[in-house]
């Protein structure tokens, strides 16, 4: 196995511990390794805040790059690594269109589809890639829904690293064919998620290969907490009261709070953690059922759901995401793939954004809490897109007509009379 010392810069102690088991506490060195060999807990990284002044970390933070290396003091790293492919720094829209729909006063989308690969995906790649360059690796793997695989093929390509992305061979078109277009080595495993991930995990203990979400997960999810500083950086250094986020492992709505929590402690911000609202697909919900059933952890299903990139049957953040929702007010929601297609049309027409399933599977939790009434009218809500509508194009298929004329006005003029084009 591969390690890296935990070296000292400009004389200030480092501010990456180590890794350290989220069951039992017991540390490791910052390798590439991801469970406890005592309690089989998984492993995250450890930090130590307590250098860090709040006026000059704002200052850094403000006069840093526009992409997720503006927060290098928060990620694993001693100093920004050189990655070609920047990711976040997406545009926070106040969505007053969406609001009054919904009869909310507040709303705001965080669009991570403007990111490199159109999806959030590109934070937590960037950050596993770098950490994987940095402890020597020359080859990059994943096992994927969709995005992952796009996003790794691209960062691979970009650092000059060989890549193998692993997905379920049922995948859309537009997601294999925006992945197997940056020279990876693809590979369409008969299987859903699950299975897929199995074997990458077997894959991983006998191949000296970097897998972003196996064996260098750790680092991986540290570039989930990034969307957190960035939607509070964007309010003006303040926190929104609820955000809405979906969940497939539950990785990205854990670590978003972890971001807040953390510029808490710090004292960057102030207030209380936001109410954590998660967003699941009715056909691979099992962290929206075990929090529907008051259990504290998940039963896995078998995903059939047309939300391909939330369709993980056995969630590795279940309980800790169970966990985050009741703690903070929140609530983990699940609708149909009916509700997700209205969600991403909904979207569309108020705030001018094509999102993927993920992105209408979200939407439309937001709009089941506004409905329910769970949203008081004051609160500001922020809505995570995760990603793009042009990648899952079969789920908008017959959701309009267009009008087919000859080129000529007197055929556009009759076309308006007998109503066929709305006036
Ligand atoms: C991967 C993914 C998610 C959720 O990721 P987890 O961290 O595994 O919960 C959400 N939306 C999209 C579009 C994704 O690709
Ligand atoms: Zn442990």
């Amino acid at each position: 196995m591969k390690s890296t010392e935990v070296y000292y810069v400009r004389g200030s102690r480092c501010r990456v511990e180590s890794l350290r088991c989220k069951e039992c506490g017991r540390d490791y060195p910052l390798e590439a390794r991801f469970v406890c060999d005592h309690c089989f807990g998984p492993l995250e990284v450890a930090y130590d805040f307590s250098g860090l002044e709040p006026a000059e970390t704002r200052r850094k933070i403000q006069a840093g790059p526009q992409s997720i290396w503006r927060y290098a003091d928060f990620l694993p790293f001693e100093r920004p690594p050189n990655t070609a492919l920047a990711a976040g720094v997406t545009p926070l829209v106040k969505a007053d269109r969406l609001a009054a729909r919904l009869g909310l006063r507040e709303v705001w989308v965080k669009n991570d589809a403007a990111n490199p690969t159109h999806s959030f995906k590109d934070r937590v790649v960037t950050v596993a890639i770098a950490k994987a360059q940095e402890l020597g690796y020359d080859v990059v793997a994943c096992a994927s829904t969709g995005n992952l695989a796009n996003s790794v093929a691209a960062h691979a390509a970009a650092a000059g690293l060989e890549s193998y992305v692993f997905i379920p061979s049922d995948l859309e078109e537009q997601k294999v064919l925006a992945t197997g277009v940056y020279g990876t080595h693809l590979v369409a495993v008969r299987g859903s998620y699950d299975d897929v991930n199995r074997l990458c995990t077997e894959l991983s203990s006998e191949r000296d290969w970097a897998f972003v979400n196996v064996n260098v997960r750790p680092y991986y999810a540290e570039g989930s907490k990034t969307l957190g500083y960035e939607i509070a950086e964007q309010l003006g250094w303040e926190l929104p009261d609820r955000v809405v986020v979906p969940i497939a492992s539950g990785s990205l709505f854990t670590k978003i709070a972890r971001g807040f929590e953390e510029w808490l402690d710090v004292g960057l911000i102030h207030g209380e953690l936001p109410a954590m609202n998660g967003a699941q697909a009715a056909g691979c919900s099992p962290v929206a059922r075990a929090f529907a059933d008051d259990e504290s952890v998940c039963r896995p299903v078998r995903p059939d759901t047309i939300a391909k990139s939330l369709a993980i049957g056995d969630p590795a953040d279940g309980p800790y995401a169970l966990e985050l929702a009741r703690r903070s007010g929140g609530a983990i929601d699940a609708v149909s793939d009916e509700e997700a297609r209205d969600g991403i049309c909904l979207l569309a027409e108020t705030t001018g954004i094509f999102t993927e399933t993920a992105g209408g599977v979200t939407t439309a939790v937001l709009q089941r809490l506004a409905k329910r009434g769970d949203i008081d009218p004051n609160e500001r809500v922020v809505v995570v897109i995760t990603g793009e509508g042009l990648k899952t194009l079969d789920a908008v298929r017959g959701s309009f007509e267009t009008y087919e004329i000859e080129p000529r006005a007197d055929a556009f003029a009759e076309a308006l009379e007998s109503d066929r084009v709305p006036a």
